[in-house]
Formats: C-alpha cells, sequence, structure tokens
C-alpha cells in the first residue's frame, strides 16, 4: 500500500448532510480504511442511530453493546466502549446502537448537552500512548443535537455530495447551521472538504452539478469524484470497505485517491 502523509496533531472530521443517503456512512467507512490501509491510525465514530458505519466495518452494535450512547448520554469513557477493526490494523470504531435512537430527546435535559462528545474525544485522546491521526464522525440525516456533538467535537467538516438534482438545494441550511456553530461554540469549525459522489458521467445532469458545487467552492471540493459504483453498495453487507472487498475496482480507487488528497492537503485547507 502507498504511504500518504500523516498529520502532525489528531485532524478531527465531522462527515455531514442532513440529507439521507448522500453518502456520508459509505464516505467515511471507506476514508477511513483507505487512511488506515496507508499506515495512519484512524478512529470512526458512528453517531447514527441506524449504525450502518458500524455494520460496514463488521464491528459488533447489538442493542446490550457498549456503544457512543453510553458515551454521549451516560459517563462512559470512549476507551470503554472502542472496538478494533477486523479489516485493518490501526482500525477503530465507537459502535451505535439503536438505543442512539433516544438521545436527541434525552441530551436536551444533559448539562453541557453541545460539548458532551468532544469532552469525551479530548479525554481519550489525552490518555493514547499512539496518537490517532484521523478521526471521522459519521453523523445522522438532522440537525439536531447528535451531529451538534460532531461539530462541536471536530475542527473540519467534510460534505459529501450527491451529483444529482437536488444536490444544492439544503446546503445553505447546513452551510448556516455550520456558522452558528463556529460562532457560538466552536470557532475552530470549517468546511475542509466536499466530495462529489455517485458520480455518472454518462449523464449531463452530473457533469452540471459538479462543474456548479466546484464554482461554489472552488476551495473545498476534491478532484476527486467518486463514481456509482455496484461495488461500493455491495461491501457493506460483508462487512467491509470496498477498499477489501475489491481493492482494485474503480470505485475503491477512487476512495484511495480522495483519501490520498486530503492526506496531501493537511489540515491547512
Ligand atoms: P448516507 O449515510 O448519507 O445516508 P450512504 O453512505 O448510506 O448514505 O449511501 C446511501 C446508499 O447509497 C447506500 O445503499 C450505499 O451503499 C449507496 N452508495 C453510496 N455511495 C455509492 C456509490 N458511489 N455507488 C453506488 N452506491 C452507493
Ligand atoms: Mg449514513
Amino acid at each position: 500500500a502507498r504511504a500518504f502523509p500523516l498529520p502532525e496533531s489528531t485532524r478531527v472530521i465531522t462527515v455531514s448532510n442532513q440529507k439521507g443517503g448522500v453518502g456520508k456512512t459509505t464516505t467515511t467507512v471507506n476514508l477511513a480504511a483507505a487512511l488506515a490501509r496507508s499506515g495512519a491510525r484512524v478512529l470512526v465514530i458512528d453517531l447514527d442511530p441506524q449504525g450502518n458505519a458500524s455494520t460496514a466495518l463488521g464491528v459488533e452494535h447489538r442493542a446490550d453493546t457498549a456503544s457512543v450512547y453510553d458515551v454521549v448520554v451516560g459517563d462512559s469513557a470512549l476507551q470503554d466502549v472502542v472496538q478494533k477493526s477486523p479489516e485493518f490494523e490501526h482500525l477503530y470504531c465507537v459502535p451505535a446502537t439503536i438505543h442512539l435512537a433516544g438521545a436527541e430527546i434525552e441530551l436536551v435535559s444533559l448539562v453541557a448537552r453541545e460539548q458532551r462528545l468532544r469532552t469525551a474525544l479530548d479525554a481519550y485522546l489525552a490518555q493514547l500512548d499512539e496518537p490517532v491521526h484521523y478521526v471521522f464522525i459519521d453523523c445522522p440525516p438532522s440537525l439536531g443535537l447528535l451531529t451538534i456533538n460532531a461539530f462541536v467535537a471536530a475542527r473540519e467538516v467534510l460534505i459529501p455530495i450527491q451529483c444529482e438534482y437536488y444536490a444544492l438545494e439544503g446546503l445553505s441550511q447546513l452551510l448556516n447551521s455550520i456558522e452558528l456553530i463556529e460562532k457560538h461554540l466552536n470557532p475552530e469549525l470549517r468546511v475542509s472538504t466536499i466530495l462529489l459522489t455517485m458520480y455518472d458521467s454518462r449523464t449531463n445532469l452530473a457533469n452540471q452539478v459538479a462543474d456548479d458545487v466546484r464554482q461554489h467552492f472552488p476551495d473545498q471540493v476534491l478532484t476527486t469524484l467518486i463514481p456509482r459504483s455496484v461495488r461500493i453498495s455491495e461491501a457493506p453487507s460483508y462487512g467491509q470497505s470496498v477498499i477489501s472487498y475489491d481493492t482494485s475496482s474503480p470505485g475503491s480507487l477512487s476512495y484511495l485517491e480522495a483519501a490520498a488528497e486530503i492526506a496531501q492537503r493537511g489540515a491547512a485547507t
């Protein structure tokens, strides 16, 4: 595997878009796998009650599994709930279980409800002997308290955008939320990366959307596009990233390429 440059300090990246089905989880899992394969230590925090990232990484997340719920709502430490991925050395996952579905409501009455994940993550990172290079947080498709916790815990936001007609709809709402968080809760937060997903080069529409997004966000959009690919969508049912499920497939290569771009850009963009 090709080695990417490693960041000097931990990059915490929230993968967010309040729309469902745009490729958040797929992007989280495959970028994490690509970076882990290239020698980085990577932690994925599954913050979606559906637990799709946990499934895709082949990590246990039954109702009674210790999970991110016990951290954000309960008093568990991240190190008590983190699991090793069976797929790659140095790829770890904090799973989500069905209990997380109630967390949006349970969080409302808790003290420092927006900072719960950040506090836990800072404590976790501080006690590690060997630093984690990347933390990816997979968000649910909403802008509720779980996503706010992710925005407060991160420095970077990665927005996957599906190359389809409604792609830009709702984006201004997302950007407004990020601006509000930056203003009131986390001055370091910024949109560092936009990734175009499910790209089909045969359609004019996909090209139009891609051009549009590049025009609006010239500094954030990665050069690499993620193609629509059956292999990408099949991989999770084997509890694998596409990186190991079908290493040389176009989908796998595109995520490896996107990960290389992210690594090369560093935290500075
Ligand atoms: P989100 O987390 O934003 O809801 P997902 O990552 O779960 O989105 O993707 C939604 C669906 O689209 C899933 O079934 C996934 O397997 C599929 N999918 C994601 N990216 C691709 C792609 N590049 N090509 C084909 N299918 C994809
Ligand atoms: Mg998802």
